[in-house]
């Protein structure tokens, strides 16, 4: 059984301990490359508080989720970004494999809607 102690992926990129492209980080969040992109910027926005998912947001991560946003913009900014979409997948059946919340940050392209 996972011991819920043990770091998250996202966790070990966010303090230095598994190699990613970063982009951007401060003292509450890091942004970086993802390593299967699906856009010509798919940079993923991650706090340094391992919140497991959305629905796990609780009132006293209020401020740290609207830092994520501020990230984002400071992101597509540095990427010459205007127009972009910002996703959370919250939960397996919605697409969600790392269970650390993130902001996928997607842009340089045209963007169907409905996403699949
Ligand atoms: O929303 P979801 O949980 O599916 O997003 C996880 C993302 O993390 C995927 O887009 C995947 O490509 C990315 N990833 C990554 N680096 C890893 C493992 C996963 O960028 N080492």
């Amino acid at each position: 059984m996972a011991d819920s102690t043990e770091k998250t992926l996202f966790q070990k990129i966010a303090d230095g301990e598994v190699p990613a492209d970063v982009v951007y980080q401060d003292d509450r969040a890091v942004a970086f490359r993802d390593i299967h992109p699906v856009a010509p910027t798919h940079v993923l926005i991650v706090p340094r508080t391992p919140i497991p998912r959305a629905d796990a947001v609780g009132e006293a991560d209020e401020a740290l989720v609207g830092h994520l946003f501020t990230v984002a913009r400071r992101v597509a900014e540095a990427e010459g970004l205007s127009d972009y979409r910002l996703v959370v997948n919250n939960g397996a059946g919605a697409g969600q494999t790392v269970f650390h919340l993130h902001v996928h940050l997607l842009g340089g392209r045209d963007l169907q809607w409905p996403p699949g």
